[in-house]
């Protein structure tokens, strides 16, 4: 799975729509029983499952007969299992051709259910079978619905435990089992699942679409989706590790028929480059790309996965941006296939082997698959960022154990996908590519269609490794949390490196020490070694500034003597892009543990202003940038930090020339696209350029008045938020009109996201008081509350009316993509006194539910900041307001 990051606000979502569900009639209560508040037991065995399935998109219910084939470990009154929202109208075991009525009950709000019989079940083989309705969902978990330009769709969204919402079932990752799927739908109605269709018959006007039973497969992995979808079918030909071609459609709603070629031919080529790392065929029989435009990443269910329109549908000349994003999730998803789908791990606390592994995949084969985008450094970029939340004191490591139901969700944040990533990252150029590859293949190759667990990875990479101190490395990253400081003092040519655990100014973290991989680079002169102990010491000859992260991919910040520190972003436009990117961390860090100054994270924005990398371009620039949104200066640093990025950018978009028309820059190279989009985006946020922001204006003029060449979609954002500046909330209510009434992947988000970022109260209520159009969808309105509360002028009104409708944004099952975000969202608040209110007013409604980490990361970066601007505010703003 892969989330959307929080700034692609719109595309966040969302709770089920629950709260508005009749319970289904329920038994009275009998007999009080333990109810298991995390994994299941080993008392029952699931062996197969027929799904056998009614799915009129265009209904409010579905409905289910299923079967599930199990063995009973032992005799017993009660069976514990699964199912949330179902409406039981029958339930029983047979065994031995005996049949068994049971009485269903729902015992736990996570779906724990109950299914007790008046006479004790023997022990042995049994087969469960159960006749039920349940609703659609609204939002994208267990089975939703959604109505796409007049037509009703459906989809499922399993992962994490929102299987049990669409059929009683054992939903667990470690029960891998085969599953039969029948789906019947209205005639003329495309279905989709995990395996091809076998037949398709009519019965009592319905079309029964069989499809091939499943390999080995947990719950989490099945799909179901129904609706009159467009699809564009092709094959992926054979390949040294495939004899024949593996069938490949890609399944969208109809408005977006014309635009599925290049997600066609791309998964073409990705499915072939994975099935080169793995040395290994693709594991299942078939693979669908599916889209829904209210998914809020993308979901890797075996051979039919799921992702948002934005993610599949690109039209000509799409955005670098849009274009990056397809190579990187469209590999992680099918990385995934291996890692996830053929051998899954036994419980949510391992969810690291699916997702941090993906996550480096993702970017690894998305750069192999085209690497004029540059796909590759956006990996060590989402390592950096998961470095803010991983020095917070509250936290979790990589690996951790999850006790309850409510804790899965959680472990599907920054460090699971951008830590684990880095760190994996880190550890294969330090083995070795070819040692860590053999270390994945010999790990694939034991648990095939089966389960594991992180000590079975281990395992295979310390036999892989021939180093016995890879592995003790390897788990003080993915065990513990925090992040490395190495401190570098020197003498000479002679360095001292001191590991100790990052904290932020004010605070102190526990003392940690990890077995560090740290590459240090002297001119070409580069040296790489194991950090275990507390302290070490090395010389290096010759001149030149040291490089405490060569390449970048270490995850540890540094910190140097003054004179290193000026030496090294003195040559910053000549580092490589990694090296950049981990100079620009190490120094905002220093800034925010009140060490290093504004000024030389200036002088560093001003080098790499010019480096050809634009993750790196931007790097210095983003960390002044978040400074100054933080709410820690003044006026008159307002001010400077303005004129800065007028001086800074202007006479670079000069030289880039900028022409917002439709495929303007179609056939440049994508970096140099890049830098230009960043520049403008830079420079509209200044204010200062009056000239871009008429031409903005104008095009988007033209766009909304319907032409479409007068604007490209790579400057949707900045064109439409100029475009309601300008015109308040006449302007903001037409274009949310259009918006509402388009199914553009592109044009529909950013026309709604705009309207939330105005900094305008009164179009901010609109949105989300007054706003009741049936067409908004449920995750848009959470999109709107997000954009809403992330902009400074209106974040007060956002936290008054998200602490109003707390209860109502996070019930319902959305966890995954909502309620365990939802604390996020206040990260912006700069305040000792913030904190203690949110402290006070939130805790008791987040304790023991999913979000409850969150809350905690995000009162800490609050009170983080509020005591840095107490001590510093006014130096900090003094050196904003000297920034020319
Ligand atoms: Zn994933």
């Amino acid at each position: 799975m892969r989330l959307f990051p929080l700034t692609l606000a719109l595309l966040l979502s969302c709770t089920a729509a629950q709260a508005q569900i009749a319970a289904a009639p329920q038994p009275a209560v009998e007999t009080a029983i333990d109810v298991p508040k995390g994994i299941l037991g080993n008392a029952v065995q699931p062996l197969s499952y027929r799904l056998d399935l009614t799915v009129d998109p265009s209904r409010e219910r579905f409905s289910g007969k299923v079967e599930v084939g199990a063995v009973l470990e032992r005799s017993s009154h009660s069976v514990i299992l699964h199912g949330r929202d179902l409406a039981m109208h029958s339930a029983k075991a047979v065994i031995g051709g005996k049949s068994y009525a049971g009485m269903w009950r729902e015992v736990d709000p996570t779906g724990v259910a109950e299914l007790r019989f008046t006479q004790p079940l023997p022990a042995g083989p049994v087969t469960f079978a159960f006749d039920y309705d349940a609703p659609f969902y609204d939002g994208p978990s267990g089975m939703f619905r959604v109505n796409v330009g007049g037509d009703w769709y459906s989809w499922t969204q399993f992962e994490s435990i929102d299987a049990r919402a669409a059929f009683p079932s054992f939903d667990q990752p470690s029960f891998k089992t085969p599953f039969t799927v029948t789906l019947r739908t209205p005639p003329g109605l495309t279905a989709v699942s995990n395996t091809p269709e076998i037949s398709k018959t009519l019965e009592s006007g319905l079309e029964i679409h069989r499809f091939a039973p499943t390999l080995p497969l947990p719950t989490y992995l099945v799909a179901m989706m129904v609706g009159p979808f467009a699809t564009l079918e092709g094959a992926v030909p054979p390949t040294p590790q495939r004899a024949r071609p593996l069938p490949l459609r890609i399944v969208s709603t109809r408005q977006n028929a014309d635009r599925l070629s290049f997600a066609l031919q791309g998964s073409k080529e990705i499915v072939a480059l994975l099935e080169d790392y793995f040395a290994d065929a693709f594991p299942y029989p078939k693979l669908d790309q599916i889209t829904s435009p209210i998914m809020p990443g993308a979901m890797e269910n075996a051979g039919a996965d799921l992702y948002n329109d934005s993610l599949i549908v690109l039209g000509e000349n799409a955005p670098v941006r849009q274009q990056r994003r397809f190579g990187m999730v469209v590999s992680h998803e099918l990385a995934h296939q291996w890692f996830g789908d053929l051998v899954t791990p036994r419980w949510w606390d391992d969810i690291w082997l699916n997702e941090s592994f993906a996550n480096w995949m993702g970017y690894r084969i998305g750069d192999a698959w085209k690497p004029r985008l540059n796909i590759r450094a956006g990996a060590l970029a989402e390592g950096f960022a998961a470095m803010d939340t991983d020095a917070l004191v509250a936290g979790r490591p990589i690996r951790q154990k999850i006790d309850t139901n409510a804790q899965i969700d959680s472990a599907f944040d920054g460090i699971t996908y951008g830590k684990g990533g880095h760190v994996v990252a880190m550890i294969a150029a330090f083995m070795g590519d070819a040692k860590f590859r053999d270390g994945v293949h010999r790990y694939m190759a034991a648990h095939r269609y089966g389960n594991a667990a992180s000590t079975d990875f281990f395992a295979a990479m310390a036999e892989a490794a021939g180093d016995p101190r890879i592995v003790p490395a390897m788990r003080s990253f993915t065990d513990q949390q925090g992040v490395p400081l190495l401190t570098f003092t020197r003498k000479g040519n002679r360095y001292t490196v001191t590991q100790s655990r990052y904290a932020y100014f004010g605070t102190a973290s526990p003392d940690t020490r990890w077995g560090v991989p740290m590459c240090v680079r002297h001119a070409q002169e580069k040296q790489c070694t194991l950090l275990t102990e507390q302290s070490a010491s090395f010389s290096f000859a010759g001149a030149g500034p040291l490089v405490p992260n060569a390449g970048g991919t270490g995850y540890y910040r540094f910190e140097l003597p003054r004179r290193d520190w000026d030496a090294l972003i003195e040559q910053a436009d000549s580092l490589q892009g990694g090296e950049a990117q981990a100079l620009a961390d190490s120094l905002s860090a220093s800034v925010l543990a009140g060490r290093s100054s504004v000024r030389q994270l200036a002088a560093l924005a001003r080098k790499l202003v010019h480096h050809a990398d634009s993750y790196a371009s931007d790097a210095a620039t983003a960390a002044l940038a978040d400074l100054a949104s933080a709410g820690l200066i003044a006026e008159k640093g307002e001010r400077g930090w303005s004129r800065f990025r007028g001086t800074l950018h202007g006479p670079l978009l000069a030289g880039y020339g900028f022409d917002p028309r439709a495929g303007a820059y179609a056939g440049e190279d994508p970096e140099k696209t890049q830098r230009r989009a960043q520049i403008v985006e830079r420079l509209m946020d200044s204010t200062r350029d009056k000239s871009l922001r008429e031409q903005l204006l104008k095009a988007a003029g033209s766009y909304l008045d319907g032409d479409p060449a007068a604007l490209d979609p790579v400057w949707f954002g900045p064109a439409f938020e100029a475009h309601l500046r300008q015109g308040g909330m006449t302007a903001a209510k037409a274009l949310v009109g259009k918006a509402l009434a388009s199914e553009d992947p592109l044009f529909r988000p950013a026309a709604l996201n705009a309207a939330s970022a105005t900094g305008n109260e009164e179009i901010a209520r609109w949105l989300l008081d007054e706003l009741n159009d049936t067409r908004l969808r449920p995750s848009e309105k959470h999109g709107l509350l997000t954009g809403i509360i992330l902009t400074g002028e209106t974040r007060d009104f956002g936290y008054a009316w998200l602490h109003d409708h707390l209860e109502e944004l996070t019930s319902g099952s959305g966890g995954i993509f909502f309620s365990s975000r939802l604390p996020r969202l206040l990260g912006r608040f700069c305040s000792v006194e913030r904190a203690d209110t949110f402290a006070s007013e939130l805790r008791p409604r987040f304790a023991g539910k999913t979000g409850e980490l969150e809350l905690e990361r995000v009162i800490e970066r609050i009170r983080n900041c509020g005591r840095l601007r107490e001590a510093r505010g006014s130096e900090i703003s003094r050196e904003f307001a000297r920034l020319k």
